[in-house]
């Protein structure tokens, strides 16, 4: 998409709510500071920042060292017998144990034994869902409460899986936006959310709930928005309420009543709109869409990513590849809806649109990934599949053929470019933020070793594992 460059303003309060620090900083740009120094402030406010920034330095923040059998940086590359170091909520050095000094008095985590990699990112999640039957009808029995709670509960599952930042595609009540804050606030763990609000969806579509009289009002699971002034305001109206990103349902969908997945739902021109009004605020669009001609016309409108992807074709692969729009296959969720969809309460209509593209889905999307398609990873983790998002990374490897390194990859480096923070995500490398994780072993060797994630830290603290020794 268009490289909209946002006004400093926003893009900076929107960065603090994220990458919030409890560090006391003297901003000499910011206005109301400035303004207050241009006044009568001037010597009071100079000397309460020298007097903040030497008492900053004479508690230097403690320096956590974590060993390890190798690390895998995120980008394709490792390097064996690692030594992280960690000040604060950032990367102070990251390289060869021979090459890189601990200082004294440093705290240690010692995970011989253990592979380290950055936090994983699931680019698809809708972390406040129920646990419900995962059919539409949850907006008539639950509210925003709910919502609110299964996101604590979702959200702790995630992180301590390893995953510590997740891009969320949709949820109602500003469930998401409020767990975010939260989260970034230190009031609940979880991962680091970049929130899309409510998924934006025509009449009758995706995000609509179908097949009752016209005598029942019932509201959509996301917001139902149609034509070119609609999209606008919607984005507009999404934005001001807090979404990081726009989610729309450009085809139908499997869980949805009434539509088919592979009809596109929304215009070129609709579509081309929102991404247009979104990049004018910052903001990428995520396109949820199964169906061939839907993905085509979603790409040329100018979406970031395509989510799901199912049946795409060679037009489609090729424009992908043209524009460099990241590909979202979430795996798990078709094959479990396929699978395990009666045991799971799953309406029956929607098992059978997930085994009738089960098979073709597997071909189209292995042949987008050894086409040279970018993809980021994501699980669409809804239900019971929280927590257990690490099983795709197998599921890439069957299906997609991709390579232990490449599946990672995607998990980590790729996903920060999609979200627009890799200078500040999915690597280990100095100066970013110090999310970090760690596995038994080699997962090289078997990818189902990142299903068990012994040791997690978001923002340099530790919220699962690891004895220390020495420091402070
Ligand atoms: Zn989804």
């Amino acid at each position: 998409m268009a490289g909209a460059s946002p006004a400093w303003v926003s893009t900076r309060s929107r960065r603090e709510r994220i990458f919030a620090t409890a560090s006391i900083t003297c901003d000499l740009t910011d206005p109301y500071l400035t303004t207050m120094l241009r006044r009568t402030l001037i010597p009071l406010a100079t000397l309460a920042c020298a007097l903040g920034t030497s008492i900053l330095a004479a508690q230097a923040t403690p320096i956590t060292a974590i060993r390890a059998d190798r690390l895998i940086v995120g980008d394709g590359t490792t390097i064996d017998r690692p030594v992280v170091l960690v000040q604060g909520d950032r990367f102070l050095a990251v390289g060869p144990a021979a090459s890189t000094r601990i200082p004294s008095g440093a705290r240690i985590i010692d995970l011989t034994g253990h592979t380290l990699l950055p936090g994983l990112i699931d680019s698809h999640t809708h972390i406040n869902s129920s646990d419900s039957d995962g059919g539409d009808m949850a907006v008539l029995r639950e509210t925003g409460a709910h919502a609110a709670i299964y996101g604590v509960v979702n959200a702790r599952k995630t992180l301590d899986a390893g995953f510590t930042s997740i891009r969320d595609v949709g949820a109602t009540n500003g469930a998401d936006i409020a767990l975010r804050d939260l989260i970034a606030k230190g009031v609940v763990p979880g991962p680091r959310i970049f929130a899309a609000g409510p998924s934006l969806g025509i009449t009758g579509g995706h995000a609509d709930v179908n097949g009752w009289s016209p005598l029942v009002s019932i509201p959509g699971t996301g917001l139902i928005v149609d034509g070119v002034e609609g999209m606008r305001k919607a984005v507009r109206q999404n934005v001001k309420y807090g979404s990081d990103h726009i989610k729309i349902t450009a085809t139908g969908g499997i869980l949805s009543v009434g539509d088919a997945v592979d009809h596109a739902q929304y215009s070129e021109e609709e579509l081309r709109a929102a991404v247009d009004e979104a990049a004018r605020l910052g903001r990428k669009v995520a396109m949820h869409a199964h169906g061939a001609e839907g993905i085509v016309t979603a790409v040329r409108a100018g979406a970031a990513s395509i989510e799901h992807g199912s049946l795409i074709d060679d037009t489609g692969i090729a424009i992908m590849k043209e524009k460099g729009t990241y590909l979202v296959p979430t795996l798990i969720i078709l094959d479990e809806i396929a699978r395990d969809g009666e045991k799971k309460g799953v309406p029956a209509s929607s098992i059978a649109k997930a085994r009738a593209i089960e098979g073709e889905r597997r071909v189209r999307l292995r042949a987008a990934w050894q086409g040279g398609v970018k993809f980021a990873f994501g699980t669409d983790a809804t239900g019971d599949i929280h927590g257990r998002n690490a099983e795709e990374f197998v599921l890439m490897q069957q299906q997609l053929g991709s390579t232990p390194m490449d599946a990672i990859r995607s998990a980590t480096s790729a996903a920060a470019d999609l979200i627009g923070v890799a200078d500040q995500l999915g690597t280990v490398s100095s100066g970013k933020l110090a999310d970090l994780i760690a596995v038994e072993g080699n997962p090289l060797d078997d990818l189902r070793r990142m299903q068990r994630v012994p040791f997690v830290m978001k923002a340099g603290e530790v919220y699962k594992g690891a004895a220390t020794t020495g420091g402070r």
